[in-house]
């Protein structure tokens, strides 16, 4: 591990060994259930709790009942987006989003649009950002909820999602955001943002996988959506993960710690990568808002070349890098971000995304600018596409 170079951190990241440490109880002698009350249950009970108040902390939330443990973030879109849709299914049948948002957003629409529903979906500019004024245009008396992310995991763009919030809290209409790239690395401020319903997930800021949260604003509904045991405020359901749990509210505390600092030392290196790169290599495009972006995003296209082979090039330095191409069922579908904001299908497909984190070095940044041109430069030559 020690060798490599991981720059995938929008995927996922790394578990911080104090994280383990924190868990490690809840997996060997404190295994009891957290919904008993005998003496090692209610010690995990006690230590659910615990987290739950770090986790409201680090969104600022006024009370950690508002506070949901999920089994991921794509659990809290799903729930968010159809739970409030059975909640409030009397007002109407209209929904709004934005074209960039994570599949667990789309796929959740279209789920609902086969169901009846009619979407709205909103497209952005070419930074991939929608406006205030876009959602404030949408908005209709039979609009119950509007879904938008807070910072694309792809190119990394940050929407204005207090000004919206402000928008759906005048029209009265449920606002969900999609925190999860955002928690734990940059500000994410639920009173700030004026939302109903916050997504976030573990994974994402050096926490266990399998574990997330859905923040819900007192007094917004949310039908629920795993049925069985009285868990959760008998809103959902299935024996706590309390390991999980608690590893989550670890990162939360050590984010809340130490992102301010964090955030400042990863633009630094992020600029200095997307500098390095944009001298050093002709014929490329930096993807996504060039200064209201995640401290930690890089995302660029190459003409003439697969973004999947760059990928397995890197990986070859030992360096772990994305594509913004998803390859499902043996097509590549060129990634919906990429052509949201504009790309031609060819130039998506050239697509890289460094994502720094953590661990990340400036020593492991000079390496990436010294390793990247020559690759690039090679795949040009073996391109029937660039000439
Ligand atoms: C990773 C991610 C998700 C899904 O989270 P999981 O915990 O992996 O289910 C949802 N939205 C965004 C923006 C993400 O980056």
């Amino acid at each position: 591990m020690s060798d490599i170079i991981y720059m995938d951190n929008a995927a996922t990241t790394s578990l911080i060994p104090e994280v383990l440490e924190a868990m490690m109880p809840y997996l060997t002698d404190c295994f009891g259930s957290a919904s008993t009350i005998y003496s090692i249950g209610r010690q995990a009970m006690d230590a659910v709790d615990e987290a739950r108040e770090k986790v409201a902390d680090l969104i600022n939330a006024r009370d950690p009942e508002e506070v949901y443990f999920t089994s991921c973030g794509s659990e809290s879109d799903n729930w968010a987006i159809k739970g409030a849709c059975e909640a409030y299914l009397k007002k109407g049948k209209h929904i709004i989003t934005t074209a960039v948002e994570h599949h667990a957003v789309l796929d959740t629409f279209d789920y609902l649009k086969k169901r009846g529903w009619e979407i709205t979906v909103l497209p952005t500019d070419n930074f991939g950002r929608v406006s205030p004024a876009q959602v404030a245009e949408a908005i209709r008396p039979d609009t119950v909820l509007v879904s938008v992310m807070h910072a694309n995991n792809e190119i990394g763009t940050i929407m204005p999602v207090s000004e919206i919030g402000k928008v759906c809290a005048e029209k009265g209409v449920f606002f969900h955001v999609d925190a999860v790239q955002t928690a734990g690395h940059i500000k994410v401020d639920v009173r700030d943002i004026n939302c109903s319903a916050l997504s976030i997930s573990a994974h994402k800021f050096h926490g266990p996988k399998g574990v997330g949260a859905l923040y819900l604003k007192k007094g917004c509904i949310c039908r629920k959506f795993l049925h069985g045991g009285a868990q959760e405020k008998n809103l959902r359901a299935g024996t706590h993960n309390v390991a999980g749990i608690v590893g989550l509210g670890k990162a939360a505390e050590i984010a809340k710690n130490e992102y301010p600092a964090e955030e400042i030392r990863l633009s630094a290196l992020r600029d200095r990568l997307i500098k390095g790169i944009s001298a050093s290599i002709k014929e490329c495009r930096l993807n996504g808002d060039p200064a209201l972006r995640l401290p930690n995003n890089v995302n660029f296209i190459f003409k003439g070349i697969e973004g999947e082979s760059i990928i397995l090039f890197l990986d070859m330095k030992g360096i772990c890098a994305s594509s913004g191409s998803a390859c499902t069922s043996g097509s590549l579908d060129p990634s919906h971000v990429l052509l949201a904001i504009g790309l031609e299908h060819e130039q998506a497909h050239g697509s890289l995304r460094l994502t720094l984190g953590r661990e990340t070095t400036d020593e492991q940044i000079d390496t990436v600018l010294s390793e990247l041109p020559p690759i690039i430069e090679r795949l040009r030559q073996m391109s029937p596409l660039y000439n």
